[in-house]
């Protein structure tokens, strides 16, 4: 299937391009970006910064201006979220299928905010979305980068404990803040107690991907999370310190053989970049660590490590996963798979 990457110079759109690269659904057969880049070669308009080549064939293609029309029937999008609103909404409109990273439709009442392993069966809101536009076309959003670490290493213990409240304090990596990002002068020998709107998406958007699509809305889980973001100089890799408060008793052995047992609910589909497992638990004191556990799964799993009790809540660890893959454009191109597999798309 031939897609296009809108925001395709930018810092996940070129982990898509890099992810794409042999893809065995996916074809990357068009780019888009701002005026910056459009009527150049992808080559030439991008600084490509990713330590793989960047294949030739995408490398030739001329970047495409936002407002042009697209002929691939799926979308991704790793637009800004101050622009990506309404284009994105006029392509599903038009009968594409979009798969975003931006913000700006992940709350929408008939959005599927996914994260395949976690709620899949969210996609059924398709059918709601396509009946309302009056189109084949349709959104999917990906939550925030942070939030999918998140979310990933509670629903473990969301299936078998229940959850009732969750505080977390991230550690989070410069290349959350895409390209060129934060400036060096700010955030060498120092560390940044705020990202804008961060801890908002993290209070809420967990609720949305724990709940349940039912009669014809989503329901949020009740669980209630306190969010405390902060930005550090490591490259890639979001790491989070988690306390939960479990709605039932349990030991801390049983904690962990819970993280440990966990196995996606989609591994007979077989999809490509679905990782297994898709939560790694490191039982050393000293891990996980950005620079070692981020490419676990191939940037695609959750490494979670240090389960021990926290004497105010239940229980405490610490996760870590790669935002740019896992959190960012790998996440949205498993949305796309799962929706290829689940024939959704065209
Ligand atoms: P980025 O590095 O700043 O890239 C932005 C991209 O959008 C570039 O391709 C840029 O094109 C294009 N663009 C900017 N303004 C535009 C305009 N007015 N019209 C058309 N294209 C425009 O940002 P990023 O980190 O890749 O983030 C992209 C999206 O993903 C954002 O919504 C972000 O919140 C989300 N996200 C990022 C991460 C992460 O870890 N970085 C994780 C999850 C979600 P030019 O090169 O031509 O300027």
């Amino acid at each position: 299937m031939d897609v296009a990457i809108l925001g395709a110079t930018g810092a996940v759109g070129q982990r898509f391009v890099q992810l794409l690269a042999g893809h065995p659904f996916f074809t990357v057969r068009e780019v888009a970006a701002s005026d910056r880049s459009a009527g150049r070669r992808y080559a030439e308009a991008c600084h490509w910064n990713l330590p793989t080549p960047l294949p030739d064939r995408v490398g030739d293609l001329v970047v495409k201006p936002l407002d042009a029309p697209l002929d691939s029937p799926l979308v991704f999008s790793a637009l800004p979220a101050d622009v990506a609103g309404e284009v994105e909404e006029r392509l599903a409109d038009a009968g594409h299928a979009v798969s975003t990273n931006a913000r700006n439709h992940r709350m929408d009442p008939d959005v599927p905010l996914l994260i395949p392993e976690v709620n899949w069966t969210h996609v059924e809101a398709v059918a709601a979305q396509r009946a309302r536009r009056g189109s084949e076309g349709f959104i999917v959003a990906n939550p925030n980068c942070s939030t999918i670490v998140l979310t990933l290493a509670l629903k473990p213990l969301q299936d078998a404990f229940g959850l009732e409240r969750v505080m977390v304090t991230t550690l989070q990596a410069l290349s959350g803040a895409g390209y060129p990002g934060v400036p060096s002068l700010d955030i060498l020998d120092n560390v940044l107690p705020h990202i804008g709107g961060e801890e908002e998406k993290m209070e809420t958007e967990p609720r949305k991907i724990l709940g349940t699509w039912r009669d014809g809305a989503f329901v949020d889980a009740p669980v209630l999370v306190s969010a405390a973001c902060n930005r550090v100089a490591t490259a890639d890799g979001h790491l989070e310190c988690v306390s939960v408060d479990l709605g039932l008793d349990a030991s801390p052995d049983e904690v962990t053989a819970t993280l440990r047992a966990y196995r996606s609910p989609l591994r007979d589909l077989g999809l490509p970049g679905a990782p297994d497992p898709v939560v790694i638990v490191r039982a050393e004191p000293d891990r996980p660590q950005p620079r070692l556990d981020r490419d676990a799964g191939q940037g695609m799993a959750v490494t979670v490590g240090r389960v021990r009790p926290c004497p105010i809540l239940d229980y405490k660890f610490v996760a870590l996963g790669h935002n740019t893959v896992r959190g960012a454009a790998g996440g949205a191109i498993l949305n796309a798979e799962l929706l290829y597999a689940r024939g959704l798309l065209g």
